[in-house]
């Protein structure tokens, strides 16, 4: 089902947990850190929104607005900078104390939407769906929900879509790959039909040309890897489940999850815990995690 604030609000009243695959990849990640953000709500106060990932979420807005607008580019254009102005990077001094070039510019990030309007503005597709929040039940009791970018009508087939920016464009792994797996359970079960996805990737580099940081590259999976897929959700879940009733949520001391410090670190290093309620009153704040919005 297509997923309001009313569903969310609706399955919670009820007592049903909505998973998304990230925060089942946190559970594994560290399960003490999957229960301080997902289950007590913890986000730290000082926290900045990362660059690369306001990035991301500019340029989405930016090609959903194209689609949304008769591929219209300069409104387009006006939609990723509103959503991503105030989260440029700055240059940095070396260590040579030469200046180094941005990444994440509003210029890069306005050449790069410009070069992809020009390579699809002429393909002929059909498009059924626009960043459509998606919420269905796996096994009774049990429902995954997903942020679908695009749904396609491509020659009589249904194709998902999903655009990534990253600075790891060339290496990006479709198979397997928990969310993608996800979205074509989300969008089979919203749909009825089959439906294979098709990843829509933005490369981030300053040496590039801007065309050749685009990819469009097709997957699929079988039923087999669906199947595996599908158990080893149910199997995590079932020990989130585990680990709520035991209330037993171990460190797996994973602190650098992709180069950045654990936003947990001050209450995992705290010599003794019974500073630890004075230190959430004065670090974090509570604020629950909404699988259809960038954190
Ligand atoms: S600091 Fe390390 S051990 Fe503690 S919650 Fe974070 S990842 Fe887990």
């Amino acid at each position: 089902m297509k997923v309001t604030e009313g569903t969310i609000q609706q399955l919670r009243s009820e007592g049903t947990f909505l998973y998304d695959m990230s925060m089942i990849n946190h559970f594994i990640s560290c399960p003490s850190s999957y229960h301080k953000r997902h289950e007590l709500g913890l986000m730290r106060n000082d926290l900045r929104l990362s660059t690369p990932l306001m990035f991301g979420s500019g340029i989405h807005r930016g090609i959903e607005s194209w689609y949304a607008n008769d591929k219209d580019d300069q409104q387009a254009l006006e939609a990723f900078k509103l959503s991503f102005r105030e989260h440029e990077e700055q240059p940095k001094l070396g260590k040579t104390g030469k200046e180094l070039r941005a990444v994440y510019t509003l210029l890069f990030g306005c050449s790069l939407l410009t070069a992809y309007f020009n390579k699809y503005r002429g393909e002929v597709r059909t498009m059924m769906e626009n960043e459509i929040p998606v919420a269905e039940e796996l096994i009774e009791g049990i429902y995954l929900a997903g942020l679908i970018d695009k749904v396609f009508e491509v020659s009589g087939k249904l194709v998902f879509q999903d655009h990534k920016t990253s600075k790891y464009y060339q290496n990006f792994r479709l198979n397997p790959n928990g969310q993608f797996m996800n979205y074509k359970f989300l969008v089979q079960k919203l749909s009825g039909r089959k439906a294979s996805g098709e990843l829509d990737m933005l490369g981030v580099a300053l040496n590039n040309g801007v065309n050749e940081l685009l990819r469009r590259e097709p997957f699929d999976y079988t039923e087999d890897q669906m199947r595996e897929w599908r158990d080893s959700v149910v199997m995590w879940i079932k020990r989130m489940d585990s680990a709520r009733e035991l209330n037993q949520w171990p460190q797996s001391w994973n602190c650098e999850p992709y180069f950045k410090e654990c936003q947990f670190l001050p209450l995992c290093t705290l010599p003794v815990s019974s500073a630890r309620e004075n230190l959430v009153q004065s670090m974090y704040h509570v604020d629950f995690w909404d699988p259809f919005s960038v954190e």
